[in-house]
């Protein structure tokens, strides 16, 4: 067992850290003023720097490199923001991961080489507003009708919903209850009868705007169903990877806030000495450092234990549900040792803490994974509803 990165990962490491740190940190703060998401732009730049698709298959337009190479890329821009880290995660554990894996040939090429070049964004669709947690109460109907899928109903909560140019939409592909009649359908921002909701203000998440999705007789070929009924299970093994994505997004928070505040404690002087002299900051960040270092062992666990292909639900939910923890820790933690100057808007302290909070609950929450640690741990699936 080898604990160290090759030389090669070290080196798109060190190219990933060199990019966010020049070019990512001076956009952070005006992304967090305005709101507004990346621009395309902006996206083909990154895709033309090898950052987006980095785990996908080159003939699809990615980079053919593992899920472990795309996290640790991924790391170092969630680091500066989550914002400006959202398009590598959508292109490497987003849901055009659940395309390229289970769609049909002419979708997969036409989407996913798309997403790779930064030319569109997909975003994924399962929330509804009586279906969070209960994921499978979700009522969004997809009704087969002469050649063409036709949805009715409303999402809610999608990450990029109104931005986003296509979507990974669950739906129930027929009147029965629960997870057998449940599928996913690709559809595209302008296809007539998708119309969006105002967009959602949230504690954080600045950047990456989400909205209700309403769904009114919208129309769509067969060919986009990527997942007929009868594949939920198929789509939450393709989520196992968002979820390895989730916690390497609440690591960064963490991991970010903790190079920035080890910086500050050793600039900061109070009483005459910098406050890193003081024990009970050495304890905080000691305490820090090992949260850091446990999730990032445990998410590059669950990348390596799928190498090219998907991780476990145990490995992707022990990572997530512990990176989701300790980054509200650590944050919380950096803000408190930056005194005033943490709990200032003029730092990105407090928008760690904020977006740290909020990759807790996207993704399912802390308490879901949770249920599906113990559920591997005794093998069987724990019944919610009786
Ligand atoms: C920042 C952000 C981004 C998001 N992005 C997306 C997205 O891109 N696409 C998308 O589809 N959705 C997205 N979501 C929605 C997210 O997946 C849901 O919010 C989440 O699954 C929880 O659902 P809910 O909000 O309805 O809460 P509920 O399901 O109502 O849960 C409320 C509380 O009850 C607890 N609870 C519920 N059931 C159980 C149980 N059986 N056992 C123990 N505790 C339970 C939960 O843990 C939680 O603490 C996003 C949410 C946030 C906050």
């Amino acid at each position: 067992m080898d604990f160290s990165l090759t030389g090669d990962q070290q080196s798109l490491q060190n190219a990933a850290r060199r990019f966010a740190k020049e070019e990512l940190a001076p956009m952070a703060a005006a992304i967090e003023d305005s709101g507004e998401p990346v621009s395309p732009e902006f996206r083909k730049r990154l895709a033309s720097l090898g950052f987006l698709g980095i785990n996908v298959d080159p003939r699809l337009g990615g980079l053919g490199l593992g899920n472990l190479e795309a996290l640790i890329v991924l790391e170092e821009f969630a680091k500066v923001s989550s914002a400006l880290a959202f398009p590598v995660f959508e292109s490497s554990v987003g849901p055009v991961r659940a395309i390229e894996h289970f769609g049909s040939d002419a979708l997969k090429n036409r989407v996913v080489p798309a997403v790779c070049r930064g030319d569109i964004v997909v975003a994924v669709s399962m929330s509804e507003p009586e279906a969070g947690t209960a994921l499978t109460d979700l009522r969004t109907r997809a009704t087969p009708d002469g050649g063409d899928i036709v949805i009715n109903g409303t999402k809610r909560w999608c990450s990029g919903g109104g931005h986003a140019d296509g979507y990974v939409v669950y739906c129930r592909f027929s009147g029965e209850p629960g997870a057998g009649s449940i599928g996913a359908v690709y559809v595209e921002r302008d296809t007539p009868g998708v119309s969006f909701g105002e967009r959602e203000s949230l504690m954080g998440f600045r950047g990456i705007p989400s909205a209700d999705i309403h769904f009114d007789d919208a129309r769509v070929p067969e060919d986009h169903v990527i997942v007929p009924a009868g594949g939920f299970r198929k789509l939450m093994q393709a989520f196992d990877l968002e979820r390895c994505g989730n916690a390497t997004m609440a690591l960064g928070q963490a991991a970010g806030a903790l190079e920035d505040v080890l910086e500050y404690v050793q600039e900061r002087k109070q009483f005459g000495k910098a406050i890193v002299e003081f024990q009970a900051v050495q304890l905080k960040l000691a305490e820090m450092a090992m949260r850091v270092d446990a999730s990032r062992l445990l998410i590059h666990r669950a990348a390596a234990s799928a190498e090219k292909g998907l991780p476990g639900i145990y490995e992707s939910s022990v990572a997530k549900c512990y990176a989701n923890e300790i980054a509200r820790e650590v944050t919380g933690a950096a803000v408190q040792l930056m005194g005033g100057y943490g709990y200032s808007r003029a730092y990105p302290m407090e928008r760690r803490m904020r977006d740290a909070w909020g990759w807790g609950i996207a993704g399912g929450t802390i308490d879901i994974q949770k249920i599906n640690i113990a559920s591997a741990m005794v093998g069987r699936r724990f019944d919610q509803r009786r």
